[in-house]
């Protein structure tokens, strides 16, 4: 375990943002981060990274992040139809929703090409294309930050909810997530797939003209869904950003009657639960920052939900707009739209 002093983050966030660690390590072993957080017993403060790919840093980090490097995949358990699948958090998200596709092993295909790490995955409960991360996992184990005590979450335990779940309210910054527990279907048929939301249909007939539908695999919705991310999401690799970076609200009937009355073209969707989201991208095009810049600062043009920094924003930059944008939906819409992405 090395400890780097003034270290830079800008290859460690997907904003690009030009800031530094005071310390950093980069952890691969439970032993590892059980030290990193006996020494926080004496004072300063531990930021646990996974990809970057859900912070804006507005400052440079005082005290020590720590990034989670921890690997592994195992199977745990196996029955004819499913496999519990354990992944270590520092395995990238994606890699394996690859490996899962590639085994032809069912359920997480629709969360194709959702950038960062297994471990933050149950922090904000990921989720795309009607499927959310809550709806496979299994069980989370991970390690109290102040008594270094390991201990295992069932889904329930999680409280997970839309971008939401106990690491986000109860157990922020008092637990450090270690591994993930996954229940993937074993061969799954095109019945077992999720295909009707968004465009997902429309881009596997336009991908696969000659498939028909009833063999459609994990692989056809997961290209499909890639095309779709592609065509519509900047790649942090191009332009700075950390995908939506504002939640959908959800309102309850009175208030969606009122908004409908006032904006009828208005787009929602009612939810199993009485409630209605309202897409905050829509919300956010009516105010008229779809595309629109302050110095480097701006929403992305064809995905109003994306904050980008086209360059050399600063993070304080970045959350000055998204306060703007914030104000004018409010006046408009008398709705307040709350930060999906988490501010450092
Ligand atoms: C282009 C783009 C598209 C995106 N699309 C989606 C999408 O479709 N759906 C979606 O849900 N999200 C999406 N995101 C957001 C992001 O990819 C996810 O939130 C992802 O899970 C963040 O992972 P990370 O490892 O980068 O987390 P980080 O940004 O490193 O951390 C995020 C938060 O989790 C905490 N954390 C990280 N690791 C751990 C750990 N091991 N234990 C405890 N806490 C931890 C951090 O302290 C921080 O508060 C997108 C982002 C980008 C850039």
């Amino acid at each position: 375990m090395i400890l780097q002093h003034n270290y830079p983050l800008k290859p460690h966030n997907t904003f690009a943002l030009d800031v530094f660690a005071e310390q950093f390590v980069s952890i691969s072993s439970e032993e590892e981060l059980r030290e990193v957080f006996r020494s926080e017993q004496g004072a300063r403060p531990v930021f646990v990274l996974g990809g970057g790919s859900n912070v804006l840093f507005t400052q440079n980090v005082q005290g020590l992040v720590c990034k989670i490097a921890l690997t592994g995949i195992r199977i745990v358990r196996e029955t004819a139809e499913t496999l519990d699948v354990e992944c270590a958090a520092g395995e990238g998200w994606d890699d394996v929703v690859r490996t899962a596709v590639q085994q032809n092993w069912g359920g997480i295909e629709n969360l194709s090409l959702i950038p960062g790490s297994i471990g933050a995955a149950p922090v904000q409960n990921i989720g795309a294309y009607g499927v959310e991360l809550k709806d496979v996992l299994v069980s989370v184990q991970g390690m109290m930050r102040d008594t270094g005590e390991m201990r295992t979450l069932t889904q329930e335990e999680c409280k997970f909810g839309y971008r939401d779940s106990i690491f986000k309210r109860d157990l922020r910054n008092k637990f450090v997530i270690t591994s993930v527990m996954m229940r993937l279907r074993k061969n799954p048929t095109a019945n077992n797939l999720h295909t009707s939301y968004g465009a997902i249909r429309e881009e596997l007939t336009k991908l696969f003209p000659e498939t028909p539908h009833e063999s459609y695999t994990v692989h056809h919705v997961s290209e499909a869904v890639r095309s779709i991310r592609r065509s519509k999401l900047p790649d942090p690799a191009v332009l700075g950003n950390a995908g939506s970076f504002f939640k959908n609200p959800e309102v309850s009937r009175n208030v969606y009657e009122r908004l409908h009355a006032e904006h009828p073209a208005m787009p929602v969707f009612v939810l199993d639960s009485g409630k209605v989201k309202i897409p905050a991208a829509w919300l956010i095009e009516q105010t008229g920052w779809k595309g629109r810049k302050d110095g480097d600062a701006g929403m992305h043009a064809q995905q109003a939900l994306v904050l980008v920094n086209y360059g050399n924003a600063t993070g304080q930059d970045l959350v000055r707009l998204s306060e703007r944008v914030r104000a004018d939906v409010f006046a408009k819409f008398a709705l307040q739209l709350e930060t999906e992405v988490n501010i450092v």
